[in-house]
Parts: C-alpha cells; structure tokens; sequence
C-alpha cells in the first residue's frame, strides 16, 4: 500500500539525491540525547515529575488525541484479528496496538490469512534487521555530506495537521552518492526514518493538530527525471526502498503530489504505474508545472517552501529541506510526550525510575509508545485513571504471558500425545502381527 511512496523513491534513485533533513537520522526521534537526559532528570526528580504530570493530567484529550476516535466495526475486525494471532501463539505484546493492526489489515484488504502472514513476517523482519537496535547501533556519519547530494526532507505540515514530506528527484546526484555511502547503509537509514516519523513525527503532529495523525502528504519533484535516469544501481536501492515501505510500513501514505512531471516522466510513469495497486495510484496525483494551486489547497503557504511556491525559507537552517521544521520540534511538545512515555515507563517498571532512566532510555520510545497504544483507550486525563490503566495494562500483559505459557504448553503436550499414540499403534500393529503368526488368527 506504501507502493506510491516506492514509486518517488524509485525516481529519487534515478537522479541522485539531494539536500537532506535533520540533524540526527540515527535518532530516529531526534534530541535523543536531551530526550534522555530529560528523562533521567524527571525521573530522578519526582516534583518535577510531579508537576509534569498535573499538566500532562489537565491535556484531558491527550489520550484520545493520540490514540484517535475508533471505528466500531474496525475495532472488532482487529479485536478478531488479534485473536487469529493469540490462538496461533503469534502476538507480541509490543507490536500488536490498534492502528498498527488496522494497517496491516487495511494492506490486505481485511483478509486476515494475508494480513497475518503479512504481519509475521513483519515481526520477523524487525528481528532480523534488529530494528529496535538501529538508534542504538546505528551511526548515519555520512548524513551531512549525503544531503548535500540529495535533497529531501520533512518540512512542517499539511492543513490537516500531517507531516509534509518533500523530496527533490530531480536534484540528486546518485553517483555522488553511492560514493558517500552504500545502499546498505542508507536503507538502515531510512528505517531510522521511518521509525522516527512514527514513533515521534506522527505523535508530536497528534498533539499539535489535536487529532489523531498517523499519515504523511508527500510531494516529489520529478523536474529533469526521466526513463535515461533509472540505472541499475538506482533500480537496487529503489527496490529495496520498496519493499521496506511497502511490506512493513503500509497505510502512512496519505496523499502523494508528483510536480513538475515533463513529457520524459511522464513516459516512466507509464511503466511505474502499471507496477502499483488501483489503491496506491488513487493516493498519487501527476501534476506538471502548473502545481501551486493543488498544493496550497492542503497546505498552507507558511509550510510549503520558497522553492516550491511557497514563503518559508527557513533560512537559519541553510534551507527548508535541511530544517526538519514541525511539531516534532516543538520543545513543548516534546516535554508533554516525554513527559508521558517517562510516566508510562516508570510506572511500567513498578515505580522504580532510575532502573527505568539506566535500562530503557530514549531507545525504547517505540516500545513505550506501543505501550501507550495498549492503554490509550482506557487511560484518560486524570493521574490516578493512568496509573490505573497502566496496572490494568500489567495486569492484562501477566494474564497474556500465562496463557501464551498455556497455550505453549498444551502445544507441547498434545504433540506428546501424538507421539504416544503413534507408537501405541506401532505396538498393537506389532502385537496384531505376533498373533497372526503364533495363532494363526
Ligand atoms: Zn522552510
């Protein structure tokens, strides 16, 4: 479903790349470092903490705004499908929220034996590409000089309150590139990316818009791109790209605006398109030069940059594209989100802070948010409703480990049975055949 997105990756690839976003892409929420020392400074200071909380306490929407309104009839599709998962021994606690199931369910098209090998291998996926540990492990030191040479980048949000993500196809100078870094290494990159915009982007963009934001508008100028651009080497990498966004990071693609389509991408479009889904290629809109107006309708000229019609420059950042501009930078945001995941975290940890602050710091953001995503539904506004929930949530988690041990355990006692019954056969069989023999029978 994330195809569309592929496809401007694919055309990203076929120019090279160009000016870059922010600071730390290894960190896939950003201030890593002030994130985790402004965690370890609550926590070791529960006044402070304390009052952080009576002002998370009085956000009263927080909770719904994060988790968003959900629809009844999706509800119950994932309530069966997380079940499907449960009988099966397969759901992980940590990965298993409401919307990341609806997206996987969505991708498939509700069908619940795709969407579940879908997800498997998704879960599989984070294993073996150690997802979890890319901000832990993961240094992107060539960041600086690769967007230089490829320009792309968040840049503020659309009228709805998405994050806007630009990229300049047409500006990117792929050679130059494979020569800073390796396709390897920028798709650990862009994982850290992908992490980021839905572990902090998207969260922080809830916050602001007060609604529940969980896709991205995209726009990608193609000026200059066509069919002579697409090399091997870009084919690789786009390929790659692809299958990443489209198999483990379905449904964030809101809206996708190609600009400045000229007659050559036009041409690769054709080819491009007959490669997507009807889904997909209703999510993405070819405009050629005379775009402005179709983008001002989503987004406000304020987060739409000079070189695109717009009127920021961002120009203490040397560029909107190097800016990383939105709500994920809003200090008073950040507060109230890490406010809240050092909340859940410590309470999660049994009150025990400085175990939480040494063992789990910023790097378990994703797993503190699938928490969160567990309990949003029935933890709200006051203090004491989140410790609450959050015991209800240990609770819940306790009682799941014990019957996931149940289940295993039956698993293993029923294929004992089997093997007993097998080799009862077996004697019998042998037995029949002695009497036969002796007998005569
Ligand atoms: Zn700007």
């Amino acid at each position: 479903m994330h195809k569309s997105k592929d496809i401007y990756k694919e055309i990203t690839i076929s120019r090279g790349f160009g000016e870059g976003e922010e600071r730390l892409p290894f960190v896939p929420w950003g201030t890593s470092s002030s994130f985790n020392s402004g965690i370890k400074t609550m926590l070791s200071y529960p006044a402070k903490l304390r009052d952080s909380l009576k002002k998370l306490g009085r956000s009263k929407s927080m909770q719904l705004v994060l988790e968003g309104a959900h629809d009844p009839k999706d509800e119950q599709l994932v309530e069966s499908f997380r079940e499907l998962l449960f009988i099966e021994g397969q759901l992980p606690g940590k990965y298993s929220d409401y919307h990341t199931l609806l997206r996987f369910l969505r991708k498939r098209d509700f069908d619940f034996s795709k969407a579940k090998e879908t997800f498997l291998n998704y879960l599989k996926w984070r294993r073996n590409f150690r997802v979890d540990m890319i901000p832990k492990e993961f240094k992107f030191e060539e960041f600086e000089d690769v967007k230089k040479c490829y320009h792309h980048g968040y840049h503020g949000v659309d009228r709805l309150g998405r994050p806007v993500y630009i990229e300049r196809v047409g500006m990117v100078d792929l050679n130059k590139l494979f020569q800073l870094t390796t396709i390897e290494r920028f798709v650990k990159y862009h994982v850290s990316e992908q992490e980021k915009t839905i572990n902090l982007r998207y969260p922080a963009c809830s916050v602001a818009a007060k609604r529940h934001i969980s896709s991205t508008t995209s726009i990608v100028d193609v000026n200059g791109v066509g069919m002579s651009n697409f090399s091997k080497q870009a084919r690789s990498l786009f390929l790659e790209i692809q299958k990443i966004d489209s198999n483990y990071y379905p449904e964030t693609l809101h809206r996708l605006f190609i600009i400045n389509a000229g007659s050559g991408f036009k041409m690769l479009w054709k080819a491009l398109k007959a490669f997507l889904d009807a889904r997909t290629v209703a999510k993405i809109r070819v405009l050629g030069y005379d775009y402005l107006r179709a983008l001002l309708e989503i987004i406000d000229p304020s987060n739409l940059p000079i070189f695109l019609g717009g009127n920021c420059t961002c120009s203490d950042y040397g560029g909107c594209l190097l800016s990383d501009k939105g709500p994920w930078k809003n200090p008073e945001i950040l507060e109230l989100l890490q406010t809240k995941y050092a909340a859940e975290e410590m309470y999660s940890n049994g009150g025990n802070g400085n175990k939480a602050s040494e063992d789990a710091p910023v790097l378990n953001m994703a797993d503190i948010e699938n928490k969160d995503s567990s309990t949003k539904s029935t933890s709200r506004h006051e203090e004491p409703a989140l410790v609450g929930s959050e015991n209800a949530y240990k609770l819940a988690s306790i009682k799941i480990k014990g019957l996931e041990a149940a289940l295993r355990d039956t698993k293993n006692k029923i294929e004992a049975l089997e093997a007993a019954l097998e080799e009862t056969k077996m004697v019998l069989k042998g037995l029949a055949q002695h009497l036969e023999e002796e007998c005569g029978i």
